[in-house]
């Protein structure tokens, strides 16, 4: 026999990527080091958790030591913890695998998506778990001893976090898994008294299914606050609990709590978050936030099928007792079950936000701040809900530039004999209001909705009616707006040979030139043919198809301005003076520049230049007379 301490301990090596990803973890997460006792916790609570599960078919699993619980053993002047689960442990092959490889694809796919950024890297490393390796930005060594339920053998795994790893047998030890270290002299500071690991259990995994003891004590409270009546359970649970949910979420506008039990049994918690995602888009924000619970027993924390996809900014927990536990992910997309569930939530989180709208307007301000864009995500995918969604529907509007204005107030705003609804869509207010399509909505008064953003057109140009009103552009060439008076008009001759003279020197830009009906201070303006795309739509599509050209674009012209007017002198006195082309094109390019379309500006400047010449002449020439 050799005199090694551990004769029988054989040396294995960490998978090359995982050595890169302990490395990462233990420094870039080194500011959130308090969660490695989360993730010890929560990996202890899973193990519980599938023995649990395992005994509800067979009792026997639990032999003699059936009361599941996770326990937290602290010597406070060695500064070493323990983390001891009695739950269904591990075999030597599973030993290896689990702690020793990176053949996990999240683990994997959490070494790539490593940002630098401890805080998004925090939630990632709860998202993907890795969480066992946070246990190194605390200690240097690790021993975890293990026996699995179905085995007499146990083992000790030792590491240093480094390249390698060992693994020794041990003989009959208690079931589960007990992972031991001593604290680094820093960590020791920060997490080696009992109130300072309580304080941690308590902020993390407060309401994690099994009794977390240090000492006699239990530290967290067991019972699931869904299963509870709604009544019994105080703003504060609520408040911890969804800081729970959310890995630490700020706050949330508000809660549902709902048991349910027709047409299915089940209870939920759902929270309507207050931060809104950076980007609705990114791949992190795609993920449900539902967590499925069947019979209190943990079964996902995505469940994806709960609710319909936009509503996937809704953080909470579904736990039903008509799903039988062994759901897995692939049967949940076609249970029945999960349907109605998913049928009866989101019937009341579009209940909810409908009643915001009706009793705390400021509150559902705040939401669709936040979260309008899922909604309007909504209005164009599903389908079965689109009323109910257009009833949630904001944006601002003539009448309101700075507010939000709801279709139903617009409707109810109309005008005698307006039939339609109007928007324009432009990045801003100040865009908005320089749209010299907009003069005659503003002279006659008629309210037209700003939509600041391309996918609000996007959105309901697609939806096409709302109340059997037609949803229409202002840059619709054909509005029916009724007949307007327009006194100081050219006579017939004259305003056909100016707009004869516009279609020859504009020619292949334009598909007609007409006179205009709805402009009041500006010359002249594009718009498109009632069937065609408006000018926004057009540039989205081409921002996604780099060979989309769109449709031409129809110039109406003012008669009644007085630079359209001093035009038809001019062409009447000389209709070769080159000044009229110059003056038509330069027209259309303003026109353009305004509604973002013009591509190429290298023509206008030298025009302007030979225009301004000609004026600073013809001024000089007014001053000075011969
Ligand atoms: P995750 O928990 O997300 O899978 P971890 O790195 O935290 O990632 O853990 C890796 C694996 O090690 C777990 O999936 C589990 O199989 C195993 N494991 C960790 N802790 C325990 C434990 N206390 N009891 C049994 N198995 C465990």
């Amino acid at each position: 026999m050799s005199e090694k301490q551990t004769p029988q301990a054989e040396e294995f090596e960490f998978q090359a990527e995982m050595s890169q990803l302990l490395h990462l973890i233990t420094h870039s997460l080194y500011s959130h080091r308090e969660i490695f006792l989360r993730e010890l916790i929560s990996n202890a609570s899973d193990a519980l958790g599938k023995l649990h599960f395992a005994s509800l078919t067979d009792q026997s699993v639990l032999g003699d030591d059936p009361n599941l619980k996770i326990r937290l053993e602290l010597d406070d002047k060695a500064k070493t913890l323990a983390i001891i689960d009695n739950g269904l442990g591990m075999s030597k092959k599973e030993l290896i695998e689990n702690l020793g490889t990176i053949a996990k694809s999240g683990t994997a796919a959490f070494a790539k998506k490593m940002t630098g950024d401890a805080k998004k890297d925090l939630d990632l490393i709860g998202r993907f778990g890795v969480g066992f390796y946070s246990v190194f930005m605390v200690t240097d060594q690790v021993t975890v001893e293990t026996r699995g339920y179905k085995s007499k053998k146990g083992y000790r795994w030792v590491s240093k976090g480094t390249g390698k790893f060992t693994i020794e047998e041990l003989g009959d030890i208690p079931r589960g898994t007990k992972i031991s270290f001593k604290f680094k002299k820093d960590a020791a500071e920060d997490f080696g008294s009992k109130w300072q690991l309580e304080s941690i259990v308590k902020k993390y995994s407060n309401f994690v299914n099994f009794p977390i003891e240090l000492g006699e004590e239990a530290l967290n409270q067991t019972g699931a606050l869904w299963a509870k009546p709604a009544k019994e359970v105080t703003d504060e649970e609520y408040k911890e609990f969804f800081g729970f949910l959310s890995h630490g979420g700020s706050e949330a506008l508000g809660h549902l709590h709902l048991a349910v039990d027709v047409p299915v049994q089940f209870k939920s918690v759902l929270f309507f978050p207050k931060e809104a995602p950076k980007n609705m888009f990114n791949p992190d924000e795609r993920d449900s936030k539902i967590n499925l619970y069947v019979k209190r027993v943990f079964i996902q924390s995505d469940a994806k099928d709960l609710l319909p996809a936009w509503m996937r900014f809704m953080v909470g927990v579904v736990d039903s007792e008509d799903l039988s536990l062994n759901v897995s992910r692939e049967s949940t997309q076609h249970s029945p079950v999960m349907a109605k569930i998913n049928q009866y939530l989101t019937k009341k989180v579009l209940g909810e936000l409908k009643s915001w709208t009706e009793q705390k307007p400021e509150l559902y301000q705040t939401f669709w701040k936040g979260f309008g864009n899922f909604v309007k995500e909504g209005i164009h995918t599903d389908y079965a809900n689109k009323d109910k969604l257009l009833e949630l529907y904001r944006c601002a509007s003539s009448h309101d530039p700075q507010g939000l204005t709801s279709l139903a107030d617009y409707i109810s705003r109309l005008k005698p004999q307006q039939s339609e609804i109007y928007y324009v869509v432009g990045k801003n207010q100040g865009v908005i209001e320089s749209n010299p399509n907009l003069e005659y909505f503003k002279k006659n008064g008629i309210e037209v909705l700003y939509f600041f953003e391309e996918i609000d057109e996007f959105v309901l140009s697609g939806v096409m009616q709302y109340q059997e009103k037609q949803i229409v552009g202002i840059d619709k060439a054909d509005l029916s707006l009724g007949h307007e008076e327009h006194p100081e008009q050219l006579s017939p001759e004259e305003s056909e040979g100016l707009l004869g003279l516009f279609k020859t020197v504009l020619g292949e830009r334009v598909s007609n030139v007409t006179a205009s009906k709805r402009l009041v201070d500006s010359a002249c303006t594009l718009v498109s043919a009632k069937d065609a795309m408006g000018a926004n739509m057009e540039r989205m599509m081409k921002m996604f198809d780099q060979n989309f050209t769109g449709g031409k674009r129809v110039m109406e012209v003012n008669l009644a301005h007085p630079l359209i007017k001093n035009l038809a002198g001019i062409l009447n006195a000389a209709p070769e003076e080159p000044i009229l082309s110059d003056i038509i094109v330069q027209l259309y390019e303003g026109a353009s520049l305004l509604e973002g379309s013009l591509e190429d500006p290298s023509e206008m400047v030298p025009r302007i230049a030979r225009l301004m010449g000609s004026a600073a002449e013809s001024r000089l020439k007014a001053l000075k007379p011969a």
